[in-house]
């Protein structure tokens, strides 16, 4: 009797460490989103969307870039 209760038991811990490993690790939290960030089409550096100048489908940093883009 007591040989099944240490069987029952080691299945425990075989079942709560297999539990354990198969858990889903947590989310990155070292990937911020950028889908707020846009890119300069002129010097490839990313701005905040709101602080680019846009241009049909371009982004820019600031005017001198949007100009020379231009030509
Ligand atoms: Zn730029």
């Amino acid at each position: 009797m007591g040989r099944l209760i240490f069987l029952l038991a080691v299945a425990l811990v075989v079942y709560l460490l297999f539990k354990t490993v198969r858990r889903p690790p947590p989310p990155s939290v070292a990937e911020k989103p950028i889908e707020n960030m846009v890119r300069c089409a002129q010097c490839g550096i990313h701005v905040p969307k709101g602080e680019s100048l846009q241009v049909g489908v371009y982004y820019f940093c600031r005017a001198e870039h949007r100009d020379a883009y231009r030509g």
